[in-house]
């Protein structure tokens, strides 16, 4: 099962990735969490990426793709994956259908998970006290809806005239979304 999550910042896509990917045995890809990984442990490619990410900027393309394609080339992703994060610019998508491409396989499906804003915007001020990660403070989080109105949302629509998407209502509790979510997701065909 080769998978995308999509959805704004406090979508939620990270807690229903990990299930999702349990779910499908396959492992959840989160960029966002290996940059931090990255920042946390000061390697170069976080030094980089923490620029980006602390003023709600994407990191640049070349950069991130680089680190996926690293990425779903390691075993435990030859059977499959579910993507959190990647692609967010219709630069990366055009990778990604690369990378997919030359493995012999295809995308099977793009997880759109649906929110209200002002509820996402609520969401991450919370995570921000729980986490306290750097980017989540409330002139960094606008930005951050800003940069994926402008340049992520419309990818949605790119997923959707290959027949991909699978949209899911993303409010209500986790467990509730997960169920949604696989229900969604069974009737799926896993290539
Ligand atoms: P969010 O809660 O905003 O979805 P993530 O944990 O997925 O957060 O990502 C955190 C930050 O990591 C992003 O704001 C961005 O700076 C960087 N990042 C993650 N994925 C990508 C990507 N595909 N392209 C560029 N930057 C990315």
């Amino acid at each position: 099962m080769r998978l995308l999550i999509m959805g704004p910042p406090g979508a939620g896509k990270g807690t229903q990735a990990k299930a999702v990917a349990d779910h499908f045995g396959v492992p959840a890809i989160s960029t966002g969490d290996i940059f931090r990984a990255n920042v946390g442990q000061g390697t170069p490619l976080g030094v980089e990426a923490k620029r980006y990410m602390d003023a709600g900027e994407y990191v640049p393309d070349e950069i991130t793709n680089n680190m996926v394609r690293d990425r779903i080339a390691e075993p435990d992703a030859e059977q499959g994956f579910l993507l959190d994060g990647y692609p967010r610019t219709l630069a990366q998508v055009t990778e990604l259908d690369g990378m997919i491409d030359a493995t012999g396989h295809q995308l099977d499906a793009v997880l759109v998970l649906t929110v209200d804003t002002d509820a996402v915007v609520g969401r991450l001020l919370k995570r921000a006290e729980i986490e306290g990660r750097p980017d989540d403070t409330e002139d960094v989080i606008r930005r951050r809806l800003e940069v994926y109105a402008e340049e992520t949302e419309p990818l949605i629509e790119v997923y959707a005239t290959r027949g991909l998407v699978v949209s899911v209502d993303g409010m209500g509790d986790i467990a509730e979304v997960q169920q949604r979510i696989f229900d969604a997701l069974d009737s799926v065909p896993q290539s």
